[in-house]
């Protein structure tokens, strides 16, 4: 019989863990679980209650206190049980009910797509961490659990969870320091994300596993010996990086395994800052140092709180000492130390509310600039994409002409440099020059650099609205989209009317009068808008990008006019003669029609095409052989939703996505080798996968994008030489 984890499992670590909890109300909390979910099983076959306890005891873990621990056990009661939140309020108050409410996702009606549904639940979640921060650390820990026990989805299923972890999860965990998550968690996704490359790092690590090992142990005893000398009280640890890590510096910075330096970590900890520098003196005394490889984190802290010194050292190894090795040295107090393994949730211990501490609200600030800058634009799917690009893990530190410092995105322009300084400096920038000499605005800044933002004292015309298209952070962004928003308000409105109404007259959009109010007021209230005015004024200053919510405005317009079926057909028939559309294909007999490229075969130009008019949603051009166009169309169930299609002559420059199946030879470096020639080409890849066949190849399927249908052939004739290669399909699934 398989054994789980049970509700001894978690008092032994409660007990063990020497901290006063709540015994009473965990209990409580258990029975409430286990009654609610008994009849429930996971998706591994488990009994349901081994999930919240499992994430109970992640929490255990990282020290967080019994709210946290009822809160783990109780967090899917109301998602999937019939018990409401006003029944976990009544059983156990108010902070417990605002914690499980907090990690409770939102139903999946109202929601048009999946990414919308997924970005609004993200939005509840930074608003309830906003309010408490133990959400976000409680909603981790049931993240890591599902990231454990993925094994049990389905593919897509396992691929489209790893990707949230790797997009969002993972880098929250990295912002708020908790080391230890981020990395099983990275670890846990890229092993779905591209199991290929996944393996190939594990097997290069488990390659001479015991000789590293026999290194790890002899730098650590040379390490200890010496520096116990003048400070015996030193704790020193190693270990070997995580395999994400070395992935990244692989795979991403194009480095060979054997160049990578930070496959070994040795970790010094000592009691005060002067000692680190002391151990800092040691360590450089035995060994080599790496030039440009010390980073002084103590006087320089990461936006995260981590601070720590790293050094890069050679130490010679192997029978006649002919392998130079090197590995990374970081140097610590206990209390670095506790911040860097666990970030936000070893501070919090020490505090009952978070408002107090100082250093805290710095470190959260983010979360509120998120929020504000998001309540403006309106569209949760620009959160996800503000974390995306604002949490990447690569920083730079800028230097002003006065010494002081800013940590910015790796990436980063000097415009986004004048807006961390201040609004005010940005709004004013009229030039700026770095380390002496004059640059482009597009200029972006490296670590080291000193800029120097030159202003104008006179009331200027303010930023440029281009100038939302250079900068990196959401910060500069949504400082300039302010500016746009509270000095224009009326150019906005006007602006924000005309583009809706362009967009409206494009996708074949006409409101019934009777109909008109009601649709606006709709699209108001789902933009988070107080009034029409205001919605209009967002578009005009860019806070709502119309060509991200169309597709929505596009269904819901359907479904009115559905409901109203005397409207629909008009639009065609007042411009019966055949045009080409946005999309470049011109359908016979059909004007102003919406047209979408299947996702079934992908068409792009050079190709023979078919369209098919659905029902509501325009037409959608197949590839001719595509095996959802019926061989005999003259036979099948509905003739006359088949159209004639081809390409228009001219073709506005624009791309198309094509999904390429390459079957090859499974060897190490082979997705690397690809996309280096993909990347040789200029050519961008929006999805990447591979899978291992029964035979010992592997099918990597590859979506990128093409101009036509030579390009297209071109690409593929490039990718035929790449070795290892058998043969290249245009996927049609
Ligand atoms: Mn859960």
């Amino acid at each position: 019989m398989a054994v789980f984890v049970t509700y001894d499992d978690l008092s032994i670590r409660l007990h063990e863990s020497g901290r006063d909890y709540d015994m009473d109300a965990i209990e409580r909390a258990y029975l409430l679980a286990n009654k609610a979910h008994a009849e429930q099983k996971r998706k591994s076959g488990e009994p349901y209650i081994v999930h919240p306890v499992s994430v109970a005891i992640i929490l255990v873990e990282l020290g967080m206190d019994s709210d946290c621990i009822v809160t783990a056990l109780l967090h899917d009661v109301v998602e999937d049980t019939d018990y409401e939140l006003s029944d976990i309020e009544e059983m156990f108050g108010k902070t417990i009910a605002e914690l499980t409410d907090g990690v409770t996702k939102l139903r999946k009606i109202n929601f048009s797509s999946r990414e919308e549904h997924q970005a609004e639940n993200l939005r509840k979640m930074l608003i309830a961490m906003n309010r408490d921060i133990r959400v976000i650390i409680i909603k981790l820990a049931d993240r890591i659990h599902n990231m454990r026990t993925l094994y049990a989805h389905t593919e897509q299923k396992q691929r489209d969870i790893a990707k949230e972890t790797m997009e969002i999860y993972a880098p929250i965990a990295h912002r708020l320091g908790i080391r230890s998550v981020k990395e099983e968690l990275e670890d846990l996704s890229l092993r779905y994300l591209d199991p290929v490359g996944y393996n190939a790092i594990t097997e290069l690590l488990s390659e001479q596993q015991a000789d590293r090992e026999a290194f790890l142990m002899t730098i650590k005893r040379e390490i200890s010996d010496r520096v116990h000398e003048s400070m015996p009280e030193a704790g020193i640890d190693g270990r070997i990086k995580s395999v994400h890590g070395i992935y990244r510096k692989m795979y991403i910075q194009q480095k060979e395994f054997s160049d990578i330096y930070d496959i070994y970590a040795v970790r010094i900890i000592v009691r005060t800052v002067a000692e680190c520098y002391a151990a800092l003196g040691v360590i450089h005394s035995m060994f080599i140092p790496i030039p440009n490889r010390f980073k002084d984190y103590i006087t320089m802290p990461k936006p995260n709180g981590y601070r720590s010194l790293h050094t890069t050292v050679i130490r010679k190894h192997g029978a006649n000492d002919e392998h130079s090795v090197p590995f990374e040295v970081q140097i610590r107090t206990e209390e670095m130390h506790k911040t860097a393994e666990f970030g936000i949730a070893a501070h919090w211990k020490y505090k009952v509310g978070m408002q107090s501490a100082d250093s805290m609200d710095e470190r959260l600030a983010w979360i509120r600039r998120m929020l504000e800058n998001q309540s403006e634009s309106g569209d949760a799917t620009e959160l996800m994409q503000q974390i995306k690009t604002d949490m990447i893990p690569e920083e730079v530190y800028v230097f002003t002409p006065m010494g002081d410092v800013k940590c910015l995105p790796a990436g980063a322009t000097v415009i986004d440099f004048a807006y961390a300084i201040h609004s005010q400096v940005g709004h004013r920038m009229v030039g700026a020059k770095v380390n002496g000499k004059m640059v482009p605005f597009t200029q972006t800044v490296k670590t080291g650099d000193i800029v120097e933002i030159q202003t104008t004292k006179e009331i200027t015309t303010g930023p440029k609205r281009d100038w939302l298209k250079i900068v990196k952070t959401g910060e500069a962004k949504s400082k300039i989209r302010s500016w746009f928003k509270n000095e224009r308000r009326e150019e906005n409105i006007t602006n924000g009317r005309e583009e809706l109404q362009r967009e409206f007259k494009r996708n074949g959009i006409r409101l019934p009068d009777d109909k008109a109010d009601e649709f606006m007021q709709d699209l108001v209230r789902k933009a988070h808008m107080e009034t029409l005015d205001d919605f209009y004024a967002a578009i005009g200053y860019g806070g709502i990008v119309l060509s991200r919510i169309m597709q929505r405005i596009r269904d819901d317009y359907s479904r009115m006019m559905k409901a109203a079926p005397v409207q629909t057909g008009i639009i065609a028939k007042e411009e019966p003669k055949s045009r080409s559309s946005s999309e470049g294909v011109v359908v016979e007999g059909i004007g102003n029609c919406m047209i979408k490229m299947s996702r079934c075969c992908t068409p792009i130009p050079g190709d023979d095409i078919i369209g098919y008019i659905t029902r509501g949603y325009g037409v959608s051009i197949h590839k001719i052989g595509c095996p959802n166009v019926p061989a005999d169309i003259a036979a099948c169930s509905e003739p006359q939703r088949w159209i004639k299609a081809h390409w228009a002559e001219k073709i506005a420059a624009r791309e198309f996505q094509s999904t390429l199946r390459i079957y090859c030879a499974d060897r190490s470096g082979l997705l690397a080798d690809i996309t280096v020639q993909l990347s040789n080409l200029h050519i961008s890849i929006h999805a990447l996968n591979s899978r291992q066949t029964k035979d010992n190849h592997a099918v990597v399927t590859v979506t990128i994008t093409v101009n036509g249908r030579e390009h297209l052939e071109g690409i593929i004739s490039r990718l035929s030489k790449v070795a290892g290669v058998i043969q290249i399909d245009r996927s049609n699934i």
